[in-house]
């Protein structure tokens, strides 16, 4: 067992977070009051092999492994965690076409996902059906040429921005295997989007809901098997649980390196804050719970990465307690800022905002746990 990274992983590490340092870190609150990340970004992202982080070099893609991949989302989120997860979801879609899209799809999309010049956003959620996401009820019916889609996905991140839309939709019987795969490209006729949504946090990231009406799409925009697209749908969710963690952890730790530095200039009856030992248990606590959770994570990567039977309850397990700890740690962070936390200036309110989250999705932290507790009842 070695804990290690390897050299290659720390450089994979140190482009990525030179890369936020210089290219997001600065402009992450402009971006935040805008609404929107800069199109322009993206192909920049792709120019490092970001635009298919884990798909594979067979087509195109950098073929890292998902533990490679949580290294460049932790040190993204070091510079802003919207961002961040907004390519998080982006490779969630590009590894699904990687994996189960067909060889013409594939040629004929995979070169400008891999530069980013497509950015990809993941369509499942609906106004009615969240967690219990097999309920989903917009419909993809067959043509002669096709597919005709009908309803509304809601929630999407990405959701009137991106430039393709990688979409579960029902093609047979109610429950899981009646839902199919579809790649809908933005300017498809009867592709419309909601209002813009105003949120907690992820403010750079627009979210709309995303809507078919008659929208008709080709037989080969079908990704992989009809009735196969629940699986691929969880299969993504897997990788994009590790990378959301990742965008936690990323996120923590700038607040705890930040935290540091202000306690040691802070001063308060007459001495640092950083001399209090009530604060420096603080401290403590948060850089174990940090280490914790880094290290779970990375575990629960290489289970998906090796293959191991129980990757999935890993994946889950480690959702619900990274993501869980840096909430808390960027909380802890706020406080210790006292009331210079709480304003904008000082970077740490957003932390908290953005964190919040990724409690709720790519299955919330209450799924995380039915998936964790239904993998031990059935292992007794
Ligand atoms: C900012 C943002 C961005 C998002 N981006 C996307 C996206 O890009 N694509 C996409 O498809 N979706 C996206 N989502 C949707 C997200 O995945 C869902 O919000 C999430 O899965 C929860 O679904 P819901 O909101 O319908 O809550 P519900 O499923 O209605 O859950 C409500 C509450 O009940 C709990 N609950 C439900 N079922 C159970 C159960 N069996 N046991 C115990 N507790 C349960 C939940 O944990 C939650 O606390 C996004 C959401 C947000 C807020």
């Amino acid at each position: 067992m070695d804990f290690a990274l390897t050299e290659e992983q720390q450089a994979i590490f140190d482009m990525a977070h030179a890369f936020g340092q210089e290219q997001i870190a600065p402009h992450a609150r402009a971006w935040e009051a805008a609404g929107t990340i800069p199109k322009d970004l993206w192909p920049r992202v792709g120019e490092l092999g970001f635009g298919g982080l884990y798909v594979s070099e067979e087509n195109g893609g950098a073929g890292l492994t998902r533990l490679d991949a949580t290294l460049v989302f932790e040190a993204l989120s070091m510079a802003c965690p919207s961002v961040a997860a907004f390519l998080s979801i982006h490779n969630m879609c590009a590894k699904m076409l990687d994996s189960f899209a067909s060889d013409e799809l594939r040629a004929r999309v995979m070169p400008k996902i891999l530069t980013l010049e497509t950015v990809l956003s993941y369509c499942l959620t609906e106004p009615g059906s969240g967690s219990d996401a097999a309920a989903l009820k917009t419909r993809a019916e067959r043509t002669n040429s096709g597919y005709r889609l009908n309803g509304t996905k809601a929630f999407i991140s990405g959701g009137g921005y991106s430039d393709a839309y990688v979409v579960m939709a029902r093609t047979g019987e109610d429950g899981p295997k009646g839902v199919s795969t579809f790649y809908v490209e933005d300017g498809a006729e009867g592709l419309s989007f909601g209002g813009l949504e105003d949120k907690m946090g992820w403010r750079s990231q627009p979210t709309r809901q995303v809507q078919f009406d008659n929208c008709d799409i080709s037989e080969a925009n079908l990704v992989g098997n009809e009735g196969k697209g629940f699986t691929y749908a969880m299969m993504g969710l897997d990788g994009g649980r590790l990378n959301i963690s990742a965008c936690s952890i990323g996120a923590a730790q700038t607040a705890l390196n930040m935290t540091l530095d202000y306690m040691g200039e802070r001063k308060a009856f007459g001495q640092s804050i950083d001399q209090f030992q009530a604060l420096q248990f603080r401290l403590a606590d948060m850089e174990i719970e940090l280490q914790a959770a880094r290290t779970f994570l990375r575990q629960a990567a290489w289970k998906l990465d090796t293959g191991a039977p129980d990757a999935t309850k890993f994946c889950a397990m480690a959702k619900k307690f990274v993501t869980e700890a840096g909430s808390r740690i960027v909380n802890q962070c706020l406080q210790l800022h006292g009331g210079y936390g709480y304003l904008a200036d000082y970077g740490i309110e957003k932390l908290v905002r953005d964190l919040r989250v990724h409690e709720i999705l790519e299955g919330t932290n209450e799924i995380m746990r039915v998936i964790t507790a239904r993998h031990l009842l059935a292992a007794r």
